[in-house]
């Protein structure tokens, strides 16, 4: 029969008792940890959240980042988050200054789980690009704020590195195939492994015929244009180019970006199957999802995909069935920190690695946060990343470096990465709101994104 066990009984059950008690050393032990258990439940006075709030800027000229900030009741103390919603930056900064300062108020900064869970509710109607950014914002900070109170980088209280850096494929676009050849030859010698290419912008637009809906007068002249044969005749080609001109070892990633019906994507998915793609990003739009076993049971090429998902939960079909084999989340589109570790860890048991999204459009504090996580997973696949420039490292001092295709963080406890707001007075945003342009095809149909 198994009975209670009292400290003292335990110690002389082992026959240790007698010894160490005599010595005062558990005991004392013992007493330490009751007090400090007291003191956490209901005792000391906690760390409170005294101010929340958004501040934005542009140091990369048409990127709109939405900075957090999270003051604390302890003096000098404050955490810094990332919201950057590039799109409606400006709803972001509502949703953390009218909504999210006075409910996060007084409320005790080491409670990070309780309080993304009862901030993800507050607005009772949940998720969504600007409640996500805004909580990513709020969350970051809090991890921010404990990794400067235990003095230690946020990775490190996760569970440490699983690889010494973190490596990162590179961006290369160029309109014709010579131009393209250049940039990856210059991308390799830099010491990238990894390169995803583009034959011009996504859908290669430049490639299309005259736009009847142009002629036609409908929707602005501005409107771009994108028809799928000609992308869809190019992307081949394109890696068949790169392939014979730049080597077998670099590993070559293409993103589809939506724009092709999914009949069309698993078609183009089987023809780069022979090019052995590192993967293919976004084959299909989110309201596609449904599609992804048909691309899957058709190819072995890998996909990459979610950068569009509003929810985390909708990650979860995804991943169990194992119609995916990279995840594009965009960390603070996610709700922060706190959600995207747990879709990691779900992925990790079903042989689903880490892709996270990281374009301009992440400010240093978003990217560092994507690359701690990025050094603690085990089921790592590939970061990509942004050499940001000089304004950017200016503002954001202890943004992350890149050696060798490698990005390297800052070390300094917390997100290792600060923000200095009077000279990010120098890059107020741009004067376009931010909203994408329509694409058409020829006839005036939108295309999606
Ligand atoms: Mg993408």
């Amino acid at each position: 029969m198994n009975l209670p066990l009292t400290r003292r009984a335990a110690l002389k059950s082992l026959g240790l008792g007698a010894g160490l008690s005599a010595l005062g050393f558990l005991d004392r032990g013992a007493r330490a940890a009751d007090a400090a258990t007291a003191r956490v439940n209901k005792g000391a006075k906690p760390v409170t959240i005294t101010k929340v709030r958004a501040i934005t800027c542009a140091t990369q000229g048409s990127i709109r980042f939405v900075v957090i900030r999270v003051d604390t009741s302890e003096p000098g103390l404050y955490g810094l988050g990332c919201g950057t919603y590039n799109q409606r930056p400006l709803t972001v900064v509502t949703a953390v200054n009218e909504y999210l300062d006075p409910f996060a108020r007084g409320r005790n900064v080491d409670d990070i789980e309780d309080i993304w869970q009862t901030a993800y509710t507050s607005s009772y109607w949940r998720n969504g690009p600007v409640m996500n950014n805004a909580l990513s914002g709020l969350d970051l900070a809090l991890w921010d704020i404990k990794g400067k109170r235990a003095g230690l980088p946020v990775y490190q209280l996760i569970g440490g590195r699983s690889r010494f850096a973190v490596d990162t494929y590179t961006h290369c676009s160029g309109l014709d195939l010579n131009q393209l050849e250049q940039q990856v030859k210059i991308r390799q010698a830099e010491g990238f492994r990894h390169v995803r290419i583009q034959f011009g912008s996504y859908g290669s637009q430049h490639l299309n015929s005259k736009a009847n809906f142009r002629e036609a007068g409908f929707g602005l002249p501005a409107d771009q244009h994108m028809d799928s044969l000609p992308y869809l005749q190019a992307v081949p080609k394109m890696f068949a180019h790169i392939r014979s001109t730049c080597g077998d070892q670099v590993e070559l990633l293409h993103d589809i970006h939506e724009r092709i019906e999914p009949i069309e994507a698993i078609r183009l998915c089987k023809e780069l199957e022979q090019y052995r793609p590192f993967f293919i990003e976004d084959p299909l739009s989110p309201e596609q999802n449904g599609w992804f076993a048909q691309l899957r049971a058709a190819t072995t090429v890998p996909l990459a995909m979610g950068e569009l998902f509003n929810s985390p939960h909708e990650w979860v079909p995804l991943i169990k069935d194992r119609l995916i084999d990279f995840l594009r989340v965009h960390l603070t589109q996610a709700g922060g920190f706190t959600p995207t570790r747990k879709i990691a860890a779900l992925a990790e048991w079903f042989g689903v690695r880490s892709a996270w999204h990281g374009p301009g459009d992440l400010c240093p504090i978003g990217h560092a946060a994507s690359l701690h996580l990025d050094l603690n997973i085990h089921n790592f696949g590939i970061q990509e990343s942004i050499n940001f420039n000089d304004a950017t490292r200016e503002v954001f001092p202890g943004t992350h470096t890149l050696k060798n295709g490698y990005a390297i963080v800052n070390e300094a406890p917390g997100w290792g990465v600060d923000f200095d707001e009077e000279k990010a007075k120098k890059y107020p945003l741009p004067a376009h709101p931010g909203y994408w342009e329509p694409v058409r095809r020829r006839d005036g149909t939108a295309v999606r994104p």
